[in-house]
């Protein structure tokens, strides 16, 4: 797969999870699709977890997607700055875990199940002096967040 790199991205900013960010700001997620049964995953892989068949075909996945659930996050992993929510999204025949904007960040929500999001791109979190940027989603009714 092709890294792309973010169009104003230095040497301290990696892109992970993502295949890359277009130039609009969406990140560009890769589904991988079974021609045999029909199944679909994400993150990537080579073998289909349902028959096992290992030829899969990649897909881009969209920009829009659904919540399916979501939860305010407040004792967080390591390097991450708490609160923070964290959302299941359902696009295009996968869920994908994502950090979520919000638009209060000291008093973050969590996204009701249902409502429809855009996939976003931005910081997560840093690894020393790198700062590592993800696929994110907000609310597609929201403003665009500086996080
Ligand atoms: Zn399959």
């Amino acid at each position: 797969m092709t890294r792309t790199e973010v169009a104003s991205a230095g040497p301290d900013r990696r892109i992970v999870g993502a295949d890359g960010i277009r130039p609009d700001g969406t990140p560009i997620l890769t589904i991988s699709a079974c021609p045999r049964c029909a199944g679909r995953w994400f993150p990537p892989r080579d073998i289909c977890s349902a028959c096992a068949h290992d030829e899969l075909d990649s897909v881009e996945a969209g920009r829009d997607g659904i919540a399916y659930a979501s939860t305010v996050v407040r004792i967080g992993a390591p390097g991450f700055t708490t609160p923070y929510v964290l959302s299941y999204v359902d696009v295009d025949g996968v869920r994908v875990l994502t950090h979520t904007d919000t638009v209060d960040r000291e008093e973050p929500e969590a996204l009701a199940p249902g409502t429809p999001v855009t996939f976003t791109a931005g910081p997560t979190m840093a690894a020393g002096q790198v700062e590592l940027w993800s696929y994110r989603v907000r609310a597609a009714d929201a403003p665009e967040s500086d996080r």
